[in-house]
């Protein structure tokens, strides 16, 4: 996973925003002008779902610049209840805490604060899901 090209794609992360296609019903993540399936532009813009599954993850020990306070960070593959793929930073959980096929859900949470101006960014992040036995117990 590339994460230079994860940061690069904040903008689309805010909205949670992608692109389906009116030929072939595919829908992309980040949004793409030409369906990478049937090759149609007929791209029209589609709300992903906020929910989903793990299907694989990594722990980033180093952070990019004004990231650090995040560090480590775990960005994970995760697939949506709509079968979309999207690659995502988890939030409000540890690393030794998060397994492949967990439930995740999208939450809004801080990206980045600017130290100059105190600008803060914000986007979608992705927690898990919480089973009900687990809420009883706190
Ligand atoms: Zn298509």
């Amino acid at each position: 996973m590339q994460v230079s090209k994860f940061w690069r794609e904040l903008p689309q992360r805010y909205r949670l925003e992608g692109k389906k296609c009116v030929q072939c019903g595919k829908v992309c993540f980040p949004p793409r002008d030409i369906c990478p399936s049937c090759g149609s532009d007929q791209m029209v813009k589609a709300i992903l779902p906020k929910r989903g599954k793990i299907v694989t993850y990594t722990v980033m020990y180093t952070a990019p610049a004004n990231f650090e306070i995040f560090k480590p960070y775990i960005i994970a593959l995760v697939q949506l209840e709509d079968g979309t793929h999207l690659t995502t930073q988890l939030t409000d959980c540890k690393p030794e805490n998060i397994e492949i096929g967990m439930d995740v859900e999208a939450v809004i949470r801080k990206i980045n604060e600017d130290g100059k101006d105190g600008i803060i960014y914000y986007a979608y992040k992705f927690r898990p899901v919480l089973k009900k036995a687990e809420k009883k117990l706190n």
